[in-house]
């Protein structure tokens, strides 16, 4: 039984259960050592593959376990609770998702096998051009049978890791919103990776920028409708902004966890830290918020199950979840005192990436737009 159960197939429970014990047979070892560089322990995600958590929502007509939403929150949700960046980068595949419902049948042929086995990232954002997803300047021109690609890309996750980029481009430099999406292998000529960042947290994950220097892709690689780009954006967006809140109700319960033990073990004027009021209520805050930020999560999850329309309700769902998960790591550094600062606890760690969470894949401003927006329809 895990915290999950209540809302996973008896088959999806399984899945779960394995997550569970990878998260401390595997992760929890290698999370001070690994996990902390920024650069991905490829050994892990292999695992992560091979366990089929990687593909677990991908369809199952497209090679995929053909999973529930509901699957991949609880999924991201464990693995989080040790690793942000592995639930990121060994929990879903967005892009093979995308595939199977928009790529033609050559397409589907032709790139599926190389995503759930390489997996996709995600090529949006430009120096001039994060929350403001139409302000690209990236072109793509078409030459005969190809696209001709020029451009910048920035704060671009998992650059050494993933084999495809699914990459926005303007396709119509007259229209404003004008854009398509290509998929492009890293190893296209003119492909170039730039500089890595050093980030607060999400560490196990390089970050970096990417650069397309006459990058040509055949016309195949553009997925779904020249120039509705944007729409798939958005699409992508909608279970990555999902996806990420879950992961946040894992760091909280990562923390409150680590937490907990420590307020019964800690003595302080002759009693537990715990018996002391001042320090229950902290509990008491964060567990409710924590319950709260989890039924919205597994709430919106359902609804994406049963083929509802989910902007809203990611917004509202990550937006949520991610202020959960830094308000519990906070608490969670205040309850263990000193030791709540040392890196090596852990409770530091879980802190650094829930500040990851209110930025990434729309930042809380623009999930504030979104909500306010269907709220005012
Ligand atoms: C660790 C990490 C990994 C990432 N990985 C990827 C990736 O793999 N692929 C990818 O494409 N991108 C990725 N990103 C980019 C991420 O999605 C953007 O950072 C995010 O969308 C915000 O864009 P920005 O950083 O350009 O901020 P900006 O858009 O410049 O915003 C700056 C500030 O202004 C606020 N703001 C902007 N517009 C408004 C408005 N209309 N009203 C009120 N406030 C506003 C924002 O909320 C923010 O507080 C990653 C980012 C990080 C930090």
């Amino acid at each position: 039984m895990s915290l999950y159960s209540k809302y996973l197939t008896e088959d999806e429970q399984l899945i779960i259960d394995a997550a569970e014990e990878f998260r401390s047979d595997v992760l929890e070892p290698r999370v001070m050592t690994d996990l902390e560089r920024e650069i991905c322990p490829m050994d892990v995600l292999e695992q992560m593959r091979e366990l089929g958590f990687t593909n677990a929502s991908v369809p199952e007509e497209a090679g995929g376990f053909g999973g529930s939403m509901t699957l991949q929150c609880a999924l991201d949700a464990t693995i989080s609770q040790a690793s942000l960046a592995m639930a990121f980068m060994g929990c879903s595949n967005p892009i093979a998702t995308l595939l199977a419902r928009v790529g033609t049948p050559e397409q589907i042929e032709l790139f599926m096998p190389g995503l759930l086995s390489g997996q996709g990232g995600l090529g949006f954002t430009e120096p001039n051009a994060g929350s403001d997803s139409s302000g690209i300047t990236t072109t793509a021109v078409k030459d005969g049978d190809e696209w001709v690609i020029n451009g910048q890309k920035t704060f671009i996750s998992y650059i050494n890791v993933f084999d495809y980029f699914l990459v926005s481009a303007l396709t119509n430099e007259t229209e404003p919103g004008g854009a398509s999406v290509f998929l492009v292998h890293k190893d296209t000529p003119g492909f170039k990776v730039g500089s890595m960042f050093h980030k607060i947290g999400l560490h196990g994950s390089n970050t970096g920028e990417l650069f397309f220097e006459d990058m040509r892709v055949p016309a195949i690689n553009m997925i779904g409708k020249e120039n509705h780009g944007l729409r798939y954006v958005l699409a992508v967006l909608d279970s990555c902004r999902l996806a990420n809140a879950a992961c946040a109700i894992g760091i909280a319960q990562g923390a409150l966890e680590k937490a907990t033990m420590f307020a019964k073990q800690r003595v302080t004027f002759g009693k537990p830290i715990c018996k002391h009021q001042g320090i229950s209520w902290y509990f008491a805050e964060m567990e409710a918020r924590l319950s709260a930020a989890r039924s919205l999560v597994f709430d919106v999850a359902r609804d994406c199950d049963e083929g509802k329309n989910i902007t809203a309700g990611a917004a509202k769902a990550k937006w949520i979840a991610g202020q959960t998960a830094m308000f519990v790591t906070d608490r969670a550094i205040q309850i263990c005192g000193g030791y709540g600062l040392t890196e090596d606890f852990g409770v530091a760690r879980l802190f650094r990436d829930a500040r990851v969470i209110p930025i990434v894949e729309g930042t809380d401003e623009v999930l504030k737009i979104v909500i306010s927006r269907d709220v005012l329809k």
